[in-house]
């Protein structure tokens, strides 16, 4: 079998789409903290976010290296994916373990563009990285289950109808672990909020849409339970890997994006009379960027040939993660410093995408933890927390 990575046709389908989204209109939403609603608007009209469900469903039915294409064309053309990946993240989840009953429910209106599932709530306050900490319950009551509790930095919530939700339906069992008891919902968030689910937007760095979600009571059907109860935690954890690998796309897309800004200014940049790209102090940070990207590419590609290959690409995925946020962030320095005093001047684009580059050594998953994974899981080191 051999494995189209380059997806050529979808980047310059992308590529063509962005065009009409140039950098003065991401500096706006930025400017005004506004969800870049046309743009998520065009991606649905185009198909773009429907590409990992099945056309059975109404999906485009693609591939994940397909789904990585398009989050990196958007990166790479200056724009940010990040108001809208949540619903190719989440898709493996309600595709492996949903039952036929929810698939039919949800995702022919989500591949349609009629229902937006970008919310996923997993974070709270008190809990953070560790995850089997959490304190959100999930109490059944007759046909449905009794939501209370909070999430914090759940992106997207005001600009979605669906959430994936993770609640602690019961205690840990005796000689149990201490994920077990959690469970996955997919709540319908149009039925309850403004009643028993507020949403209160948090500002951040960057243009985000993240928010504060507290659940008093919140009814969600037993039919919405994804998969069977007390076993949610290791639906999420399918999914990791193509998270994983969905995010380095991003990142692989915002350093090609940086190295090419900054090669680009540097060539026409002149001081003393020359241009500034002449000097090797400005080249060879931005080759090392290069050199970075390009590395990390490679790992992220060789982790989309074996997830489509049917094998389990947890050490690549989290590699891939772990260089591609690296090799981002060491294009946005090297960019930044290339522009001098112009990257911090907003019509440059320079300063915005750096703050957005930042996150991902953070989350979704910070760079501690996926070194945590490698010591513990690759080099067989003791668990550390
Ligand atoms: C803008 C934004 C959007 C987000 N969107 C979502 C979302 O949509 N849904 C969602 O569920 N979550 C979301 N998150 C949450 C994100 O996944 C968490 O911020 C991240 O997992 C880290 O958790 P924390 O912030 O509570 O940090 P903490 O757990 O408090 O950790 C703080 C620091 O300590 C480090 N640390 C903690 N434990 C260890 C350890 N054992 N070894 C080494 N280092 C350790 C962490 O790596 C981190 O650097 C978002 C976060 C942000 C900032």
């Amino acid at each position: 079998m051999t494995y189209d990575l380059d997806h050529q046709d979808i980047r310059d389908g992308v590529a063509r789409l962005c065009q009409d989204f140039a950098g003065d209109y991401w500096q706006a939403c930025d400017k005004d903290d506004a969800y870049p609603s046309a743009f998520v608007n065009r991606l649905t009209e185009e198909g773009y976010l429907s590409a990992l469900i099945p056309e059975a469903y109404g999906g485009l039915g693609l591939s994940l290296s397909a789904g990585g294409a398009i989050l990196e064309e958007i990166h790479r053309s200056g724009g940010n994916a990040a108001a809208c990946h949540a619903q190719m993240y989440t898709m493996g989840t309600v595709l492996r373990h949903g039952s036929e009953v929810q698939k039919q429910s949800f995702l022919p209106g989500i591949a349609s563009g009629d229902l937006r599932l970008q919310a996923f709530g997993v974070t709270e306050p008190g809990s953070g990285t560790d995850t089997s900490a959490l304190k959100t319950t999930a109490r059944k009551q007759g046909d449905q289950y009794i939501i209370n509790g909070q999430k914090l930095w759940t992106s997207r919530a005001e600009h979605s109808d669906l959430m994936i939700l993770l609640a602690r339906t019961s205690d840990v069992p005796e000689g149990g672990k201490k994920t077990d008891g959690l469970s996955v919902f997919i709540v319908d968030m149009r039925e309850v909020l403004g009643q028993s689910l507020t949403i209160r937007p948090v500002s951040t760095m960057m243009n985000h849409s993240t928010t504060q979600l507290f659940f008093d009571d919140m009814p969600v059907p037993c039919e919405n339970m994804i998969g069977e109860e007390g076993k949610g935690f290791r639906y999420i954890l399918t999914g990791m890997n193509a998270e994983r690998m969905l995010i380095a796309a991003e990142c692989i897309g915002d350093a090609k994006w940086f190295i090419q800004q900054a090669r680009d200014y540097g060539c026409e940049r002149e001081v003393f009379g020359r241009p500034i790209a002449r000097n090797q102090g400005i080249q060879f940070p931005i080759a090392r960027a290069y050199s970075a990207m390009r590395s990390a590419e490679l790992m992220l590609n060789e982790a989309f040939r074996m997830y489509e290959a049917g094998q389990n690409p947890g050490e690549e995925a989290n590699l891939a993660k772990l260089q591609s946020a690296d090799a981002s962030w060491q294009a946005a320095e090297a960019c930044i410093q290339t522009f001098g005093g112009f990257g911090f001047a907003t019509e440059y684009n320079i300063e915005r995408k750096y703050r957005e580059a930042r996150l991902y050594q953070v989350a979704p998953i910070s760079t501690n933890l996926i070194l945590s994974y490698i010591a513990e899981h690759v080099l067989k080191m003791p668990r550390s927390y």
